[in-house]
């Protein structure tokens, strides 16, 4: 099939990769002029063991094959990780329950090696961390998100396909059996494609809403909360990645470390109504609160604010968290298209995991 895929962020780029992989012919129409732009370079970087989801869910399902997937993906492909474990801490009674909770629901879902261990054998592991108890995660990790997507990027161009940049897709109709895609920027035109995946994470929902004949009561809502990161001035002092207990609409904000091995904070959790990237220093105060519950030694004046990202969530405040949505035919009566909806965090886990599943509805 001449596959189109819209958005080289990293689950669109997983998707391209699979496709091209089994023989399709593969195109991925990007409307800025690089790989990662959108969502993709603004996450934590963490390879989700897989405890939080719901068992059964999507999200329960790719994580933990995803995870597997890439770790085996980086060890092949050369691509820089750290399988340095996570720790989700208790600092009274009531997180202690949440944590109990958390090995359960994570066992559930078949995530490996978990244990809940006491407050001193998690300081015997992170001396500077102050808690009553821990789940200890050794599958959670950290990945070059980069170097991942330019090593996508490279097999989808070995197995013949490529990326079209400054190539926003901006209508899609269906003819003669053939999805007709009307492209803009500076080679502006039309090509028919027999497959279309609309992986444009942000830009899903408008997408779809261009797609003539797509049931507009099959559109979910996009709801957006912000991320927003705080780096640690100081020398680093985890050797984990630390994460609290979650909270509504996120994982709590969490130590997380970069390939280099730098300390940064985040991400919380701002609903706004439109894009914005910027990082109001102000949320800091909140930050040392909530930190300091588990790092007392966290110093005054060493939180610097760093970038931000936006979840596309399909669930908003207080609301029970919504799934992943793979929208293929069942769903819309299209045939041969797929769209996907509130791909957010463990989106990058997931991603190869994803790709399989999007690819066999294509070809189903
Ligand atoms: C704050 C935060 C922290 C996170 N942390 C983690 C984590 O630690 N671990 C994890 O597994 N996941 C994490 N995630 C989730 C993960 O980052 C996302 O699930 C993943 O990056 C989504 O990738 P994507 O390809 O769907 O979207 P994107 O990366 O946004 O790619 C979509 C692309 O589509 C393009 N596009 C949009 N519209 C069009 C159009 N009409 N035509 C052409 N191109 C178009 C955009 O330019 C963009 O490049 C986090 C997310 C956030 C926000």
């Amino acid at each position: 099939m001449q596959v189109l895929v819209v958005g080289a962020g990293v689950v669109g780029l997983a998707i391209a990769r699979t496709a091209a992989l089994r023989g399709h012919d593969v195109i991925v129409a990007e409307a800025t002029d690089g790989v990662g732009n959108g969502i993709s370079s603004r996450n934590s970087e963490v390879i989700h063991g897989g405890i939080y989801y719901p068992t059964g869910s999507l999200r329960a399902r790719h994580s933990t094959r995803g995870r597997r997937m890439l770790y085996e993906f980086c060890t092949t492909h050369n691509v820089g990780y750290n399988k340095c474990g996570k720790l989700i801490v208790a600092t009274d009674n009531a997180e202690l329950a949440k944590v109990e909770s958390l090995l359960a629901q994570g066992r559930k879902n078949g995530v490996e090696g978990l244990e809940l261990i006491g407050g001193n054998a998690a300081r015997a592991l992170e001396a500077e961390l102050s808690c009553i108890g821990a789940l200890l995660s050794p599958e959670s990790g950290i990945v070059d998100s980069h170097g991942y997507m330019l090593a996508l990027w490279g097999e989808l161009e070995d197995c013949g396909g490529r990326i079209a940049f400054a190539t926003p897709v901006q209508r899609i109709s269906f003819a003669a059996q053939r999805w007709q895609v009307q492209f803009g920027g500076p080679d502006a035109g039309s090509i028919a494609f027999d497959a279309v995946v609309n992986s444009a994470g942000l830009g899903a929902q408008a997408l779809a809403r261009r797609i003539d004949g797509y049931p507009a009561a099959k559109v979910p809502r996009l709801i957006l909360a912000k991320g927003n990161y705080f780096a640690f001035a100081g020398t680093p002092v985890f050797a984990r990645l630390i994460y609290p207990t979650p909270v509504d609409g996120g994982l709590g904000v969490h130590v997380t470390l970069d390939m280099a091995g730098r300390m940064r904070f985040g991400p919380d959790v701002e609903w706004i109504d439109h894009e914005s990237y910027t990082v109001d220093p102000r949320r800091a105060d909140a930050f040392y609160a909530r930190i300091r519950s588990y790092w007392r030694g966290l110093p005054d004046g060493s939180l610097v604010p760093d970038y931000c990202g936006i979840r596309p969530k399909l669930s908003g405040p207080g609301q029970p968290q919504a799934d992943f949505m793979i929208a293929a035919e069942p769903a819309h009566g299209l045939p041969r298209l797929v769209c996907l909806f509130g791909i957010e965090s463990p989106g990058l886990t997931s991603s190869l995991s994803l790709a399989e599943d999007v690819v066999d509805a294509l070809e189903a």
